[in-house]
């Protein structure tokens, strides 16, 4: 059976990744290999999932995948950007950083934000493909559904009246950033 190590410790973004993966693929996490994740120190989401997928690559002699994403909006500047992530932890949860979010937003009238996704794959042989996906929405007044992870609860996508926190899971995961940078990385790698 094809392995692929699927570049991160984040449990929704690892579920959301297998879920969009040939289901004839193992996919091996991290974790499971004691594998720390690295510093993320690029200045763009593409340069992250590269280092990522670089990174991971170096410990296995079978294919990795990394992602990184995260939510722009414009009226702050593009934040909180690559640092989506690093943003809930200095808050001390992904819920205080969306009232920060929503409290900075509170007199604001262009809500438009777009979710960025770029995907690194690093064949066996050690070749790397990178892909980019973005979807565009904005953000709502309130924190509203339980469903999904990170920042879902305030990201209303375009062509939708309910934040991707109220979506049902497949919904989200069949039309999201994530999925998109995956269309584009299937049609290079026809074994995902
Ligand atoms: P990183 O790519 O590991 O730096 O983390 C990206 C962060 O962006 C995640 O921890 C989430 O906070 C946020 N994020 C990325 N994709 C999604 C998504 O599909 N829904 C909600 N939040 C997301």
């Amino acid at each position: 059976m094809k392995k692929i190590l699927i570049g991160t410790h984040n449990i929704g973004k690892f579920r959301e990744i297998s879920f969009l993966l040939n289901k004839k693929i193992k996919k091996i996490s991290p974790n499971s290999l004691k594998i720390k994740s690295p510093k993320e120190t690029g200045n763009t989401f593409l340069a992250n999932a590269k280092l990522k997928a670089k990174y991971f690559s170096k410990y296995v002699n079978f294919p990795v995948i990394s992602d990184d994403s995260g939510l722009c909006i414009k009226a702050l500047n593009g934040n909180p950007g690559i640092y989506s992530a690093r943003l809930a932890k200095r808050h001390g949860s992904f819920f205080k950083a969306m009232k920060r979010i929503l409290e900075k937003m509170k007199n604001k009238k262009n809500r438009s934000a777009v979710f960025i996704c770029s995907l690194s794959y690093i064949s066996e042989k050690k070749k790397s493909y990178s892909v980019v996906g973005k979807i565009k929405g904005t953000i709502s007044k309130k924190i509203i559904g339980k469903r999904g992870f990170g920042y879902d609860p305030i990201f209303i996508p375009d062509k939708y009246l309910v934040t991707f926190g109220q979506m049902p899971k497949l919904k989200k995961i069949l039309i999201d950033h994530r999925y998109i940078a995956f269309q584009k990385l299937k049609k290079k790698i026809k074994i995902l």
